[in-house]
């Protein structure tokens, strides 16, 4: 894995989806192509590599995808981090702002201990709001956040700043 890869030759953009203006990165090509998936999974967890790591949370939808691949790379338990009223058993949850409005995400009570040390998963960080809350969400538990990982990186938006704020290591393959 030492040469290089293009990550954003595996990557599809297609403009005004889900609303004009928008150009919207699609990853299920880099899911699609065998070789490109294995390298992206080894290469967000390289620095991490034989870390202790007891959890990796992913954020619905896509982060489920990456983040399956992650924990068992690492072999660490998996949290789904979902949108609100999905889970099952008693949940936690964080409130956080959209661009209209609001949105939650909920975790299960049990899903994590206190003094575990957590990597967060997701495709994508644009404004950074949804990571934001999700390492709130787990910091409340008591759990260490050691990294957020995500494929893609829209670093106008300003997202990975967001996180290093709250003292969390970003990791990203492709702006
Ligand atoms: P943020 O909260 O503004 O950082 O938005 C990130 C969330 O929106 C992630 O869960 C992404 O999956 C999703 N998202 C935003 N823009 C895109 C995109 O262009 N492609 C794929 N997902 C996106």
């Amino acid at each position: 894995t030492s040469e290089p890869f293009d990550y954003a030759a595996a990557i599809r953009t297609i403009p005004d989806y889900p609303a004009k203006g928008v150009m919207f990165r699609d990853i299920t090509t880099l899911l699609g192509n065998p070789r490109a998936f294995r390298r992206t999974i080894d290469e967000l967890v390289q620095p991490w590599a034989g870390a202790k790591i007891d959890k990796v949370a992913g954020i619905e939808a896509r982060g489920f995808i990456i983040g399956g691949a992650v924990a068992h790379q690492l072999s660490a338990g998996f949290v789904p981090i979902r949108k609100k009223g999905k889970l099952p058993f008693e949940t936690i949850g964080m409130d956080y702002a959209l661009e209209y409005g609001q949105d939650r995400i909920e975790i299960h009570v049990d899903a994590v201990e206190k003094g575990e040390r957590v990597i967060l998963v997701d495709d994508l960080i644009a404004t950074g709001g949804t990571a934001e809350a999700a390492i709130k969400l787990l910091h409340e538990t008591g759990v260490k956040v050691e990294a957020a990982c995500f494929i893609v990186d829209l670093p106008a938006l300003g997202g990975a700043d967001k996180l290093r704020a709250l003292g969390v290591a970003v990791r990203t393959l492709v702006a």
